[in-house]
């Protein structure tokens, strides 16, 4: 029987409820399809610091570098926020992402029919939205030196090589190539030097992919094109900054950042998690929708386990889950028959796996 390792990072917040949920979810799918699981919990985020004082503790690293595939809920919290940024939360994910270099950011937009209503778009614009946004991760502005601040001034620096540059374009086409073969890539060319190379390399890039379509927007026009008419788009390839707030706002085409995942590959490691924090103002009590994390386990499941029927039959589950009328509170105004738990929804995603 194949077993796989997964690196459990549960974090703060909100964090340790949905990744049981999705836990759950795989414990269920791997009895049905014959795989095994093992896991291995690691600290990061605050709960990390409360324990030794570091977001990120060395055996985190390790302990994913040495994984098959990683799992995390999320990181943060007002309680950590009076630290220096290196001993933050949010420090510990950026510094994992950068030591185990997952360059690419893979987000998938996906708009369930069940909740065509949840979203503040009409369900004209949004019913058969399928995109993907691929966000380069740990180049950019975030981590451009030099930076500073003093009284007077404050700078960062957005600065891509040819080669970062490259490695992320591959990922969009490859992934593109297995879609509807359109990419469209967002810059800034006309105004930032760093985009004019974006677009000189993602146009080289694009030689090697004469099946894929390959358009170019400024990031003002992307923002409004998603708005306006979001199925124009198959796969979104972008920078760092670009791609942090353009992958948000493509999420809220759906109506609720508790339903998306994200996928963090290319480099040494494969991470998935949610794409919404950890939710400090409703930690504990139970309401968490867990479906972007469990969404997000069996994204791991296809890309990285290649399990692709395991993965298909937990987004069935959930399809089948919200046809039924069972919704988590975020979700709630929208077509709900019951108002379950964050624990009753990974119940009747397990429940409809069988
Ligand atoms: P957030 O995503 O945690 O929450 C935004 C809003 O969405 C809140 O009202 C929250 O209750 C709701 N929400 C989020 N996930 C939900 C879910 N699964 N089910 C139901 N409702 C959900 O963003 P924030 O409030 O800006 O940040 C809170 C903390 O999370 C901060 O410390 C921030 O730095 C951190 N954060 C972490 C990550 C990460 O771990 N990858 C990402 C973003 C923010």
């Amino acid at each position: 029987m194949k077993t796989y390792r997964i690196a459990i990072i549960k974090g703060d917040g909100i964090g340790p409820e949905i990744v049981r949920e999705a836990q759950k979810v795989l414990n269920a799918v791997s009895q049905i399809e014959h795989f095994s699981i093992q896991y291995q919990e690691y600290l990061m985020g605050g709960c990390a610091y409360d324990a030794c004082k570091n977001p990120l503790p060395e055996e985190t690293i390790q302990g994913c570098l040495q994984a098959d595939g990683i799992l995390f809920g999320a990181i943060g919290g007002n309680k950590w926020d009076y630290l220096p940024r290196e001993l933050r939360p949010e420090s510990g994910l950026l510094r994992l992402r950068k030591a185990l270099e997952i360059f690419a950011n893979i987000r998938p937009v996906v708009v369930f029919d069940e909740l065509l209503e949840a979203s503040t778009l009409k369900p004209e614009i949004i019913r058969g939205v399928d995109l993907v946004v691929v966000r380069e991760l740990i180049g950019g502005i975030y981590f451009g030196e030099p930076k500073g601040k003093d009284e007077k001034h404050a700078y960062n620096t957005m600065i891509y090589t040819r080669d970062e540059i490259k490695r992320i374009a591959k990922v969009a086409f490859e992934l593109a190539l297995n879609r509807k073969k359109k990419l469209c890539s967002v810059d800034k060319a006309n105004v930032l030097d760093v985009s004019l190379l974006w677009r000189e390399v993602v146009t080289e890039v694009g030689k090697d992919y004469p099946q894929v379509s390959l358009t170019h927007q400024y990031v003002d026009n992307a923002s409004m094109q998603l708005i306006l008419n979001p199925k124009q788009f198959d796969v979104i390839l972008t920078g760092n900054l670009f791609g942090d707030i353009l992958s948000d706002e493509a999420s809220m085409l759906t109506g609720s950042i508790g339903l998306l995942p994200s996928a963090s590959t290319g480099g040494k490691a494969a991470l998935y998690e949610p794409i919404h924090g950890s939710a400090p103002d409703i930690a504990g009590l139970g309401i968490a929708n867990p479906i972007a994390t469990i969404l997000s386990a069996s994204m791991m499941l296809k890309n990285t386990f290649k399990e692709t029927k395991a993965a298909s039959m937990i987004e069935k589950a959930i399809s089948k889950t919200l046809q039924e009328g069972y919704r988590t509170k975020d979700i709630a105004a929208f077509g709900a028959k019951e108002i379950c738990s964050t624990t009753q929804m990974g119940d009747l995603i397990v429940k409809f796996l069988q």
